[in-house]
């Protein structure tokens, strides 16, 4: 099947007053139809980034400097300005983590939702209030008769992303783009944004791109997984592989620091030792190698291919490398 979304050895730069940094570097994956893909890695490890490069919502500093974002066969990172804003919103949708700051306060949420279809199509006036309210009642917003009256700061939290998600699917998109969409929600309301995603993904056979840090969004919501570290993908994997048996120390790492306990989860992925390296620093060779407990020297040197482990599955390892002289442990077996 060909993948809806193909992004393929993607390079995206920021200029800084230290001169051009590379924010994600030669990064590669696809999405099919109807299909969740997670990108995970810690916070700065070029996940938003990487989302954001796709539609070209950078800010002015940034862009993709070399690689192929190809949506539909079309490459979004050859296409005029004004051919991609027409893509945004009506094919790929995408929903952040603050609907505060995505939603005008002076607004009603009715107003957003049909200025929204207003850009992409061309209805009755009738019609779109229609659209607006049927919009809200798919999300689950109560009342949505009455609902499309009110103002932002009249809503939840929780509320709030319904109706971005309301946004996101007023066109009916192929893809929506959720960056860190429940972060921001108290436990219960994660949960009830994610039962809503998934509800809505298997009516109408959207394909999402999930960006998250938290490995239990991940294993709660995706198909497959896309671990970075450091503006690059390390390891490639079906969900339920990735937590059987990690074959990347850094995603073992992740797996780690998920807290048994609820009341730890703001702790998480904050136990791995050291940090993600700032953009301007990146080490030599393997860039996990100095938070990588089974670092050799050949790490610090050369950078590790990507290893095909059959089933689609990928590392980034020299671990894993099958024509390695020394038998080493697969990262997966160390505990
Ligand atoms: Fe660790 Fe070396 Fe594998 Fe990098 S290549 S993750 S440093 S073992
Ligand atoms: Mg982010």
């Amino acid at each position: 099947e060909t993948p809806l979304l193909q992004v393929e050895k993607m390079t995206t730069v920021f200029q800084t007053r230290k001169g051009t940094v590379e924010a994600v570097n030669d990064i590669s994956f696809s999405i099919t139809k109807g299909e969740t893909v997670a990108i995970v890695g810690e916070s700065g490890s070029g996940k938003s980034v990487s989302a954001l490069s796709i539609l070209r919502l950078l800010e002015n500093t940034g862009k993709v400097s070399s690689g192929k974002v190809l949506f539909n066969n079309l490459n979004l990172a050859e296409l005029k300005d004004e051919e991609i804003r027409k893509i945004r919103g009506k094919d790929i949708a995408m929903v952040f983590q603050d609907p505060m700051s995505c939603l005008d306060p002076v607004y009603t949420i009715g107003n957003q939702i049909i200025e929204t279809i207003k850009i992409h199509e061309d209805l009755p006036t009738k019609e779109y209030v229609e659209r607006a309210i049927e919009l809200l009642r798919l999300v689950g917003l109560p009342d949505p008769e009455n609902r499309i009256h009110v103002y932002p700061h009249q809503l939840s939290g929780g509320q709030r992303q319904r109706v971005m998600i309301a946004i996101a699917l007023a066109c009916r998109p192929a893809l929506i783009i959720a960056d860190e969409p429940t972060t921001a929600l108290d436990v219960t309301v994660q949960a009830q944004i994610m039962e809503l995603l998934k509800d809505l993904q298997s009516k109408f056979d959207t394909s999402i791109l999930l960006v998250t840090h938290d490995l239990g969004v991940v294993a709660e919501m995706a198909d497959r997984v896309v671990v970075v570290y450091a503006g690059q993908v390390v390891e490639q994997s079906s969900v339920r592989e990735l937590f059987e048996n990690p074959q990347h120390p850094y995603t073992e790492a992740l797996m780690r620091s998920i807290p048994r306990i609820e009341t730890d989860r703001d702790q998480r992925l904050q136990t791995i030792k050291g940090n993600v390296p700032s953009l301007d620093e990146i080490p030599s060779g393997c860039r996990f190698h100095p938070r990588c407990q089974f670092a050799t020297d050949k790490c610090r040197i050369e950078e590790p291919p990507f290893y095909n482990l059959g089933d689609n599955r990928l590392s980034k390892c020299w671990l894993v490398d099958p024509d390695a002289e020394i038998e080493i442990s697969s990262p997966g077996t160390i505990k």
